[in-house]
């Protein structure tokens, strides 16, 4: 039996086959040699036109769905694609005994160097669109494509890393846990795997090979995959099922109950979701509202940008799952760690997660928020939907919001289109900028939903995708506890509700700190409801023991 150790993500246990997905690292490691040079530049020409293919389908659906300047950027990779020096450089690399894949990694880096090295600006940021033109050719060269392969039985998937978009397609019944080389607790994959309930387990170092078909037993709590398990392992894992059945049966009893301070005020747990199989599973798990509900993976499930009568069926769907109660809708968090291929910027920033993300990217490109905010103007009619907007950094962003969604009520109006003109409009705070400026942005934010996640990122100068800096970010940091309580503050002396959305809102170590900081609701995976619910009675017991 083999141990693997890794940071423990998404709860539960699977005992299965390991599935090793193909290693999507671009090291030097595995290089291999031109065997026959002339044949090495047929797949290389080959490669290149499929590659050609790809970026005219990104171009077209992007100039459908933004403009014609956003789709630019895919008909630039297509010349640089094209331009001799590059194709003439890889050629000679091929023959000088180098397979096609390293030769077109090999060229990518020499001209991403060359490019970061020009005077002029402009020319110095093509760096980053050369690399990622080599890296996919790469992937094109080596059989790789973004998508995962069919399953025809259960697996524990294991892969370098997994992309959201990889994530968001897995079907439980066939991936029963997954464990990455890289990655951590609170990516976007991360939190994936916790809203769809997959046993998962990130930064686990390298993967070899030889795991492809072993049996595994993957325990997502401790964050550790036993191959090849023996007898006492199996039976470990019995038992810890056993027990989890359990605790579940405990938490069971909380279902209905609603935990209040001494005074009387409601803490309310919610959910967060991202599709409508995980607003039923909000509704199944007993959430009082969906706290969270991530529109951006909308984006990536249809694989282009969805109308504004499908986005309205959609967010009328998620209104009834939850008849009566709030269903708070955030507009698109686009960029970082979730690109969507068809939307400007992403791959081709140097600092995605500093970039052109979220509400940022809504402002450049208005028609996306506007799209967006008159669905949900016209299905708030249908329940207590409310609108968030992601990453205000600055009063005056959320002031372009309000007159952006002012103009969609004068419009609707005018096109007589019923439409809910009261539609609470609050905001995210997950910028040390924002809790900083809290008492302005609360003026006028109907309320304030703490993204811990970004804000602990951004606090601590911590890319909440790199594994190696989770010392930073294990306990609530003195700083990310200031800026919550800065928030909170602010949010009761305006007199509006405050929630947590972030991952630390599930996290039992952090529970007595967030509702001694005065939040009013945390939203959470819609499986740990009951969990969370019955460890905020349990704190509120304990308080009211002290006091
Ligand atoms: C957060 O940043 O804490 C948050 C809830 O948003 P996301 O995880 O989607 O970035
Ligand atoms: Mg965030």
């Amino acid at each position: 039996m083999e141990i693997i150790q890794g940071k423990a993500v998404s709860g539960g246990m699977a005992y299965g086959k390991i599935f090793l997905l193909g290693r999507q690292d671009y090291t030097a490691e595995h290089r291999q040699s031109a065997e026959d040079p002339q044949q090495e530049i047929l797949r290389f020409r080959e490669g290149c036109r499929a590659l050609a293919a790809e970026l005219d389908v990104l171009y077209s659906k992007t100039l459908e769905a933004i403009g014609e300047s956003e789709a630019e950027i895919f008909s630039l990779h297509r010349m640089m694609l094209e331009e001799d020096t590059f194709t003439e450089s890889v050629e000679e690399k091929i023959c000088q005994g180098i397979s096609a894949s390293d030769a077109v990694l090999d060229t990518g880096e020499a001209f991403a160097a060359m490019f970061a090295a020009m005077d002029n600006p402009y020319m110095q940021a093509r760096d980053a669109d050369i690399r990622s033109i080599a890296r996919r050719l790469h992937e094109i060269l080596e059989g790789r494509t973004t998508e995962l392969p069919v399953f025809t039985e259960p697996v524990i998937l294991a892969a370098e890393d997994l992309t959201p978009a990889q994530t968001v397609d897995l079907k439980k019944d066939k991936v029963l846990g997954f464990i990455t080389a890289r990655g951590s607790t609170s990516s976007h994959t991360a939190i994936l795997a916790r809203t769809l309930g997959i046993p998962a387990v990130t930064a686990a170092g390298t993967l070899s090979e030889s795991l492809h078909g072993l049996e595994g037993i993957l325990d997502g709590e401790q964050g550790t995959l036993y191959v090849d398990p023996d007898r006492q392992t199996i039976n470990r894992f019995e038992q810890n099922r056993q027990n989890e059945e359990e605790r579940k049966a405990r938490w069971e009893t909380m279902r209905g109950h609603t935990c209040r301070t001494r005074e009387g005020k409601a803490i309310r747990i919610y959910a967060n979701a991202g599709s409508l199989e995980d607003a039923a599973a909000a509704a199944a798990g007993d959430a009082e509202g969906i706290g969270l509900f991530r529109s951006e993976f909308l984006f990536m499930q249809y694989g282009r940008n969805p109308t504004e009568e499908e986005q309205y069926n959609t967010y009328r769907e998620v209104l009834a799952h939850m008849p009566g109660k709030e269903v708070i809708i955030r507009t698109l968090d686009a960029g970082a760690d979730k690109q969507i291929p068809w939307l400007p910027a992403g791959t081709a920033e140097a600092n995605p997660a500093l970039g052109l993300r979220a509400i940022r990217l809504c402002l450049r490109y208005p028609e996306l928020l506007r799209t967006q905010l008159r669905a949900m103007y016209r299905a708030a009619v249908h329940g207590k939907l409310c609108a968030m907007i992601p990453m205000i950094t600055l009063p005056s962003e959320l002031e372009q919001v309000h007159a952006i969604a002012e103009e969609v009520r004068r419009s609707l109006e005018e096109e007589k289109i019923p439409f809910a003109p009261d539609m609470p409009l609050g905001i995210m705070i997950e910028t040390p900028s924002a809790a900083l400026c809290a008492g302005t942005l609360a003026e006028k934010s109907a309320f304030f939903s703490i993204g811990t996640n970004d804000l602990t990122q951004y606090t601590m100068a911590a890319d909440r995708e790199n594994g190696a800096l989770t010392y930073l970010t294990e306990t609530i940091p003195e700083s990310v506890k200031r800026l919550i309580l800065m928030t909170t503050s602010a949010a009761t002396a305006a007199g509006i509700p405050v929630s947590v959305c972030g991952e630390l809102a599930g996290e039992e170590h952090a529970i007595p700190f967030l509702v001694d900081a005065g939040v009013d609701k945390l939203s959470v995976s819609p499986g740990q409801v009951l969990k969370v619910r019955s460890a905020v009675q349990r704190h509120l017991d304990t308080r009211e023991k002290a006091e």
